[in-house]
């Protein structure tokens, strides 16, 4: 359905009050989960606005893999080849043992195709352009520099107060907004952030060329790899063992890299020469959520990070997020009532999300055991669960 939008934020408030008791939502949060959420309700004739903290919407610079469920999601929101033309196609998981010695190869299944990529590494703005690009195209008003300051049941409608003094009464406030989410104390649901004694690293990089998919090296106390996601970029990721969570400082952060880098033999010494401007290095605590309790309340409900957050290392948080956007609208559009197409939604993604998540806790742990071995079977459980359909 096509949308006029007004102008000017007093006609928009009028416009959106005007819609009360319409299918009418408010998203807290322009991530992922979010702008893929949006984009799915819109295309269901959905009015959707979404209400997103950060004043320029910019995203982090390191990248992302797509893996073939987050592909075939996106694909069903005419997504996936817009991401695989400006990203780059692979199929391979390689991996590298502690000696340098070749531990095996992980051949992704290709869920958008036999003849076509099963999974893509992309930038992340250039990912976050893409999905928000669909959701304004779609009607979807994306107002930044604005959050959710309270949150009241009214009957069958949602009170919104925004940060800026307005407020909304819509059908469906959906709490996007991360693992940190400010929504899900709104409604209040909570759960507990889990540190795994591990900080993650991501870097860009050009790509070299014989790095066509996705390679894993373990190392002797810390694991690192290669994820193109340009045919001239590619990010490293390194995941260090055994540490507190801390920030360090940015011109820190290079010297430090190089030198975790040292201890790994072969191809990973042409990928520390690599490692050279700071601001394109940032080092992120693996944390962890699973909402065990309710993940909605009245017309209010969680999805992405703000109801189950997995480690980086199963490379699917995106995945599951872009799903969520999905199936929340596919449920909504099944059931007159609002509250049980949350509960049909939730009911859904529980177990997926919660065997995920585990799994990727599972592998966290067993890299901080040094037993990476281990990991290559549990990560091929992972991906093989998640190509079941959504
Ligand atoms: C280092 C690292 C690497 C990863 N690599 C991969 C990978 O390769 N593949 C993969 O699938 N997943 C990966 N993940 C996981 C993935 O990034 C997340 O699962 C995914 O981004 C979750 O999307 P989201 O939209 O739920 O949350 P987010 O991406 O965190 O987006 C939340 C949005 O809400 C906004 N926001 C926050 N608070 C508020 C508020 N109070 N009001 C309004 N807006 C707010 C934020 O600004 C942000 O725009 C990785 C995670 C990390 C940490």
């Amino acid at each position: 359905m096509a949308l006029t939008v007004p102008e000017t934020s007093g006609a928009l408030e009028a416009y959106m009050n005007s819609c009360r008791g319409a299918r009418t939502a408010v998203i807290v949060g322009a991530g992922v989960a979010g702008l893929t959420a949006a984009t799915a309700l819109a295309g269901a004739g959905w009015q959707v606005e979404i209400a997103e903290l950060s004043p320029s919407g910019a995203t982090s610079g390191w990248g992302l893999c797509l893996t073939g469920p987050a592909l075939r999601a996106l694909a069903v929101l005419g997504l996936a080849d817009g991401c695989l033309a400006e990203g780059y196609g692979m199929s391979v998981i390689t991996h590298v043992d502690v000696d340098g010695e070749p531990a095996g190869r992980d051949r992704l299944p290709r869920l958008i195709g036999a003849g076509r990529p099963a999974m893509a590494g992309i930038a992340r703005p250039v990912l976050h352009r893409i999905l928000h690009a669909e959701a304004e195209r779609r009607g979807v008003i994306v107002r930044q520099g604005v959050t959710v300051t309270a949150v009241d049941q009214d009957g069958e409608l949602v009170r919104v107060q925004l940060s800026d003094g307005t407020v909304r009464q819509v059908a469906l406030l959906v709490g996007a907004d991360g693992i940190r989410s400010s929504v899900r104390s709104l409604l209040g649901l909570e759960t507990s952030l889990d540190f795994h004694g591990q900080m993650v690293w991501r870097a860009l990089v050009p790509r070299p060329q014989w790095a066509t998919g996705i390679h894993h090296f373990a190392g002797k106390a810390h694991s690192a790899g290669l994820v193109p996601v340009s045919v001239s970029q590619a990010y490293v990721f390194v995941t260090e063992n055994g540490v507190k969570q801390s920030v360090l400082p940015e011109g820190e952060l290079v010297p430090r890299l190089r030198q975790i880098l040292e201890g790994f033999p072969g191809r990973v010494a042409e990928i520390r020469s690599l490692v050279s401007v700071p601001t394109s290095v940032v080092r992120r605590p693996v944390l962890t959520a699973f909402l065990e309790g309710a993940w909605n309340r009245g017309n209010g409900v969680v999805i992405g990070d703000a109801a189950h957050a997995p480690a980086p290392q199963m490379a699917s948080g995106a995945a599951l997020a872009i799903e969520d956007g999905l199936v929340l609208a596919e449920e909504l559009g099944r059931h007159r009532a609002v509250g049980a197409g949350l509960e049909a939604f939730v009911g859904r993604r529980r177990q997926r999300c919660r065997t995920l998540v585990e799994t990727s806790v599972a592998i966290a742990g067993l890299e901080r055991a040094q037993r990476h071995r281990e990991t290559y079977p549990l990560t091929d459980a992972g991906h093989r669960l998640m190509a079941a359909p959504a």
